[in-house]
């Protein structure tokens, strides 16, 4: 069987994974092409540079300094049994696992989620806009599968909403929260568009990307809605 393909590593962060010092595995391969992607060296399947041996290795000497790795990509879950059979491997040598996720794989979901402690999941755009910003016509019913399965978990999550105003407005905002709420999300993070490159940060202007997060009235009708709103500039 393929080994895990690893195409990137953070070896300390506090930022992903809440409460808990981590590192985060980039694992290569996405079946979606975002608008705003940051990671598109990330996206195509196929080899990527990290010996997943060695990285064993790094993460067994992790032991009682790091206390949860996360997957996240790319999309981890798309290498399937590979990535699931590396997670397993993870979490016996103690660590909590966390994924970050665009939801497209709901039954790889379901058959990892034993494993799983905790999931970041992208909601990514309005059902009418989501093929736009995606490229992909079945992306939104398959987060729609991933998010309402893991609900049914009980397990924690957050449920991440990048502000591209290229492919979100603040309706399209307050449509995609009230859809979160009234689902039973408990805790949201409103992200904010970061231009990557030279080319995309010409396409909007500060004040297009800073909309969502200077508006008071947005702010307060948003946060009144949710246990935990992170507004993440
Ligand atoms: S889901 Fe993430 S990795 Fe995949 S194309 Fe979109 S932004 Fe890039």
């Amino acid at each position: 069987m393929k080994d895990i393909q690893i195409g990137g590593l953070v070896s300390f962060t506090t930022i992903d994974y809440p409460g808990k010092l981590a590192a985060v595995l980039f694992l290569v391969g996405c079946p979606l092409r975002c608008a705003y992607c940051s990671n598109p060296h990330l996206i195509e399947v196929g080899d990527g540079p990290y010996d997943p041996a060695k990285v064993f290795e790094w993460i067994q000497a992790r032991v009682g300094k790091l206390e949860a790795i996360v997957f996240s990509g790319g999309e981890a879950l798309m290498q399937g049994d590979a990535t699931l059979n590396y997670i397993k491997k993870v979490r016996d040598l103690g660590f909590s696992i966390g994924l970050h996720t665009n939801g497209f794989y709901p039954d790889l979901l379901k058959k990892a989620e034993p494993w799983i402690d905790w999931i970041g999941l992208d909601y990514k755009a309005t059902a009418a806009r989501y093929e736009s910003l995606v490229g992909n016509s079945i992306a939104y019913e398959q987060m729609s599968k991933s998010l309402d399965f893991w609900i049914s978990t009980g397990k924690d999550f957050e449920v991440r909403i990048t502000c591209d105003p290229r492919f979100i407005t603040k309706d399209d905002l307050i449509e995609i929260v009230d859809d979160c709420a009234n689902r039973g999300v408990k805790k949201i993070a409103i992200q904010k568009y970061q231009p990557h490159f030279e080319d995309e940060a010409h396409t909007t202007t500060a004040e297009q990307r800073e909309q969502f997060f200077n508006d008071d009235d947005l702010r307060n009708k948003i946060n009144a809605k949710f246990e935990s709103v992170i507004w993440r500039e």
